[in-house]
């Protein structure tokens, strides 16, 4: 189980807490910086609005001002100019006009010589030059400015010593000859009122120039005020000679410092209005605002980074138990490797043990069918393994066999007794190729019921076999003659008598015993005795049937049993065998001789119950043949001799 199966890691998750908080900390962070950009922007219109608006306004009163000059100095032409007196009619022309702006401190006549020669507020004027005010020098040349209203920057009133703006309009007759001046004086708190009207916010401020730099109002009301000059600020020195107005953001234009700013321009009369803004002002209430966002941020930056905390001490746990079991799991892999390896191992072992085992093993499940085949039992039945695989074990023997065979597993299956090695038993097996085999096969068994499991260890006997027959033969049989030795004959006398004696069958019994035997011994030497004893055994077995049994008894004496014959049968066999040794020609060593033998026989008669009195009978028979002369046969019926 891996971390990408089980959905998201915590290394994911603390991620995505980051880029949550990344992501909520920018949206925040923009929100914020947009409330403040906004501010500003809505500081700036602000700015820029009421700018236009003192202008206008600026324009409009000062183009009022200009139609009320203008109506004096027409009134003064049809009057016919200013005489040097005291003119009366001036003086109510000033005070008619002057009552239609109230709000002007006063409006004057000066001649073209600089004196004063009406007032609107007294009769008649004082005496005053005032050829050298600004207001009189603008308009006595003969320039085009000349015929434009002078505004001019704050003065101190000559009349009152208080500070007045004056404003003038130049006086001709009908040939354009200067006549004088008509001049106003505007109390500088009249523009600061219209400042006033406009109404501006806190932070904000609000200054009326002239072209030149010289201030005619501020808002708030600043003590200096008219007695200042702009000139040497940026708005005088270089945003002016640029651009006529503008808006402006966050530009320093006068003295105070860089904040939103805006100024527009009057350009009948030349009258610049600036409106400027302190930034710090404006934003209290974002910054008030901007303490909420960083607690907000804070906030939930801390609950995210808790989240991502709580996600990571999860993953971390479960990554520990995954771990855990991680461990467990290759633990239990490493032992069940081990085993396997083990199982492997002993499994190699078994195998190696079973293929080099000289002896066939088989073993078989419960239902006798075959699961293991080793290379011994391939030689030994001729069948590859593969060719045995899961097939009943029935082949391997003849089909008698099987049902015993059968009987003897549901056994073993049923007892607990059958893991106990079962001892060798001899039975047949069969080849592939269809011959039959003698073969020992011990059992052992393992397990119970269905799971129960026979191994079978198979030797081929057909050798052993072999040789116990031929140790058989050998123990039965005279080492020189080949015929049976005394002890077998005997055996098979005594079968073949009670065989007969069961069924009531005749049976004869001879005793032959070769004539003056000590003789060839000594003429001829012991080997020669030898090869005549072979000769007369070969003789007599010639001249016998193959039912009949020929035996040594000892020495140059033999004993014959003759089944189904009579007493005529064994006086015929008798004489037949005599006949033949007489005649045999024996040869050995550059000798040839010829023997004879003397015949006991007998015939069983119904007082026998066994071997060994019928043999004395027939031995009694062979006593009277010697002493009959030899070379002759006698028969002895139940005790009484014939010849
Ligand atoms: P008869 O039977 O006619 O009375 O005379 P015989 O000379 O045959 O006497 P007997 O049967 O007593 O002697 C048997 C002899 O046979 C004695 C022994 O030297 C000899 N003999 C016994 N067994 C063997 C044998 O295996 N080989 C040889 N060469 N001689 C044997
Ligand atoms: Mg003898
Ligand atoms: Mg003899």
């Amino acid at each position: 189980m891996s971390g990408s199966q089980e959905g998201l890691s915590g290394g994911r998750w603390i991620l995505l807490a980051l880029l949550a908080v990344c992501v909520l900390d920018i949206r925040l962070f923009m929100f914020v910086d947009a409330a403040r950009t906004e501010t500003l922007e809505r500081a700036l219109d602000t700015l820029h609005v009421s700018a236009e608006v003192v202008a206008r306004r600026m324009d409009q009163h000062l183009a009022t001002y200009d139609r009320l000059l203008s109506g004096i100095a027409e009134g003064v032409r049809l009057h016919g100019g200013m005489s040097t007196a005291p003119d009366l009619a001036l003086h109510r022309l000033l005070v008619r006009r002057h009552a239609l702006n109230p709000e002007l401190r006063s409006l004057f006549l000066v001649r073209h010589d600089g004196t004063v020669a009406a007032m609107s507020l007294s009769f008649p004027a004082p005496q005053l030059d005032v050829s050298a005010r600004d207001y009189f020098q603008a308009q006595s040349g003969s320039g085009a400015d000349e015929h434009r209203l002078f505004v001019g920057p704050a003065i101190i009133s000559k009349l009152t010593g208080r500070h007045i703006f004056p404003l003038s309009r130049r006086v001709e007759n009908d040939g354009n000859r200067f006549l004088g001046v008509a001049a106003a004086a505007v109390d500088p708190e009249l523009l600061t009122t219209l400042l006033i009207e406009q109404g501006l916010p806190a932070g904000y401020t609000l200054s009326v120039f002239l072209r030149d730099g010289h201030r005619l109002a501020c808002l708030p009301r600043r003590a200096d005020c008219v007695e200042s000059t702009a000139a040497d600020t940026p708005l005088f020195r270089t945003l002016l000679p640029a651009a006529a107005d503008g808006l402006f953001a966050r530009q320093r234009l006068l003295d105070e410092p860089a904040g939103p700013a805006a100024y527009a321009t009057s350009n009948a009369y030349g009258i610049i209005v600036a409106a400027t803004a302190d930034e710090r002002v404006l934003l209290q209430s974002w910054r008030r605002n901007l303490g909420s966002y960083v607690t907000l941020a804070a906030a939930s930056n801390l609950a995210f980074a808790g989240l991502a905390w709580f996600a990571f001490r999860q993953f971390r746990r479960r990554r520990l138990a995954l771990q855990q079991l991680a461990d467990a799991n290759q633990e239990l892999e490493n032992r069940v490797a081990r085993r396997t390896d083990q199982l492997r191992r002993s499994e190699d072992r078994a195998r190696t043990f079973m293929n080099t085992a000289r002896d066939a093993v088989v073993v078989i499940d419960s239902n006798s069918c075959i699961v293991e085949f080793n290379r011994a039992a391939e030689a030994l039945f001729g069948y590859r393994a593969e060719e045995v695989a899961g097939r009943r074990l029935d082949m391997l023997m003849p089909p008698a066999q099987a049902p015993a065979h059968r009987q003897h597993v549901q056994a073993a299956n049923a007892s607990v007794d059958a893991r106990a090695m079962n001892r060798g038993r001899e039975v047949t097996g069969r080849h592939k190729d269809g011959h039959e085999f003698p073969i020992d096969v011990t059992v052992g068994s393992a397990g119970e019921g269905p799971q129960s499991v026979h191994v079978g260890i198979i030797r081929d006997i057909s050798e052993r076999k072999v040789m116990e027959r031929e140790l058989q033969r050998q123990a039965s049989t005279d080492g020189l003659t080949g015929v049976l030795n005394r002890r077998a004959f005997t055996a098979e006398s005594e079968r073949l008598i009670s065989v007969a004696l069961r069924h009531g069958r005749p049976l004869s019994l001879m005793v032959i015993d070769a004539d003056h035997f000590k003789k060839v011994n000594d003429v001829f030497g012991h080997p020669t005795g030898d090869a005549v004893l072979k000769a007369l055994a070969l003789t007599l077995a010639q001249a016998l049937r193959t039912s009949d049994v020929l035996g040594r008894l000892g020495g140059e004496e033999f004993g014959i049993v003759l089944p189904e014959t009579d007493a005529t049968g064994a006086h015929e066999v008798g004489e037949r065998l005599l006949q033949a040794v007489r005649e045999r020609r024996i040869e050995h060593d550059g000798h040839t001789l010829n023997i004879t033998v003397s015949i006991g026989a007998t015939v069983l008669g119904a007082g026998d119950d066994s071997f060994e009195s019928a043999f004395l009978r027939a031995d009694r028979a062979l006593y009277e043949a010697k002493h009959g002369g030899r070379d002759r046969a006698v028969l002895k019926l139940g005790g009484q001799p014939t010849g």
